[in-house]
């Protein structure tokens, strides 16, 4: 029999899992101490990894944002001077989520002080049978979101004859379109998390993240050797995201970058000022054998920007900054549909900008996985129309990183695990039109 002081000393011995239990917390406790430890790293400072650290800094999360370029570089996607936010989606499942951004750019607006949204009609065309844009009716109402179906006799009250539809098309109006200003709305969220107290670093290339097993983190590494310990991380590098993800762990998301062309076109002398925001212009969209989309006169005071959805598959590193794509077709639809309100001869100015698209269009937003668990949660594939949703993927991903979960979507759609029961992805009924854009 053991006396109680006996017993006392021998619980006070460790057994050696415990002390190899206490040498981990000693050396884990050391370490913290001597290099900085984030609660999330986001890396790629695009809209949404800007939007991300927005949202993670905004709930007392120590962020660390990395970008591999300069700040508000224009080698991405979310550079430029203008992005159409619409809540007008074949696919049922948007209208809610543009909704909440709209509250969400707003919030951002005031806190800031300054615009970068500017609300006008959204009007979406096409050919009456267009299965597309028919699912388009389907899902404004499904979300509560008044539409004017109008034809070309009733075309004038809507947009007196600016723009002319032929017999067999429809026009679909609603109140919930605009232009939002990319470079300016990226800075705006940088600096309210700067504001918030997050870490901005440029010019830092992430090459690997790894699993880090003193802090249970995850540990990211810089081409320039430098290295940042995180407990989370969040990966938003749009059309980089499929070779980095790759590289990091096998895992193949099938996220295509492709090379996109904006183009601007001038309205004719005397007729400018008929196709701004202040005389009710929409951004519109035509839907047919192309996706046609356009904002109105902004940015360049006399030009109108109208622009074909979609462009040349290539890396991030391989483009050609020329037109990707024939612009005969789009020429012939600004013909037909402003007459010779619009030059259609020639553009005047064409800008390159980078898409990052999966087989379905459809965004992915997910855990990454495999030895990451929940550590590493991914945000891309956003498919050419995912900017006006910026805000509400920011607060989803810090939802998944922070809580690993969220409540403000259901994210079926965007899991990355959907890709390995069907290549393509989610199925759409209406196959007649690419699923979505702008
Ligand atoms: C021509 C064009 C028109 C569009 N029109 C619309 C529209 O009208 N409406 C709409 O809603 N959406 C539109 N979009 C889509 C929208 O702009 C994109 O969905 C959105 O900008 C994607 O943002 P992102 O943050 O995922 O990607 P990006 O903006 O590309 O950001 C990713 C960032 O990650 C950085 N990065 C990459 N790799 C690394 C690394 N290894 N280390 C560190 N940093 C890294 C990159 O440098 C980049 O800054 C359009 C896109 C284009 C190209």
């Amino acid at each position: 029999m053991l006396t109680p002081q006996l017993q006392k000393l021998i619980s006070s011995v460790p057994s050696p899992t415990q002390k190899t239990e206490q040498t981990q917390t000693k050396k884990r406790k050391k370490m913290e101490k001597s290099i900085e430890i984030f609660d999330v790293i986001v890396i790629g400072a695009g809209i949404m990894g800007s939007c991300t650290a927005y949202q993670t800094s905004k709930r007392n999360q120590k962020t660390l944002l990395l970008e591999q370029f300069d700040f508000l570089h224009h080698l991405g996607s979310s550079h430029g001077e203008s992005r159409t936010i619409r809540a007008t989606y074949p696919e049922d499942y948007y209208p809610k989520m543009v909704l909440k951004s709209e509250t969400l750019w707003r919030d951002a607006e005031e806190q800031i002080g300054y615009k970068v949204y500017f609300k006008t009609p959204q009007f979406d065309v096409g050919p009456s049978n267009n299965k597309a844009l028919q699912a388009v009716i389907s899902s404004c109402e499904k979300n509560s979101i008044p539409v004017r179906v109008i034809d070309r006799n009733t075309m004038f009250q809507e947009f007196d004859d600016l723009i002319q539809l032929p017999d067999n098309w429809i026009g679909v109006v609603t109140e919930y379109g605009g232009v939002i200003k990319p470079t300016k709305a990226v800075s705006m969220f940088q600096t309210l998390a700067i504001k918030n107290g997050a870490f901005l670093k440029d010019n830092m290339e992430v090459v690997e993240i790894k699993k880090d097993s003193l802090t249970g983190g995850v540990l990211v590494m810089a081409k320039n050797g430098e290295k940042f310990c995180g407990k989370k991380c969040v990966v938003t590098v749009g059309s980089w995201m499929n070779k980095l993800v790759r590289n990091m762990t096998g895992v193949v998301i099938p996220i295509q970058p492709l090379e996109a062309t904006v183009v601007y076109w001038k309205i004719k002398r005397g007729y400018e000022s008929k196709f701004t925001i202040g005389n009710g212009f929409p951004t519109f969209a035509s839907y047919g054998e192309l996706y046609i989309y356009g904002t109105p006169s902004l940015e360049y005071p006399g030009l109108i920007k109208i622009s074909i959805h979609g462009g040349r598959p290539c890396e991030p590193t391989d483009r050609t900054w020329a037109p990707t794509q024939s612009l005969d077709p789009l020429k012939k639809w600004i013909q037909e549909k402003f007459g010779d309100l619009v030059d259609s001869t020639r553009p005047v100015v064409t800008q390159s900008c980078m898409y990052s698209v999966t087989p379905d269009e459809d965004f992915v937003i997910d855990f990454l996985g495999g030895e990451f668990g929940d550590d590493v949660v991914v945000g891309g594939g956003f498919s050419g129309h995912g900017f006006k949703m910026g805000p509400i993927v920011g607060k989803i991903l810090s939802d998944l990183v922070i809580d690993g979960e969220t409540k403000d979507v259901e994210l079926m759609h965007f899991r990355i695990k959907r890709f390995e029961k069907n290549s393509k992805g989610n199925l759409k009924n209406f196959d007649d039109q690419v699923s979505s854009s702008h």
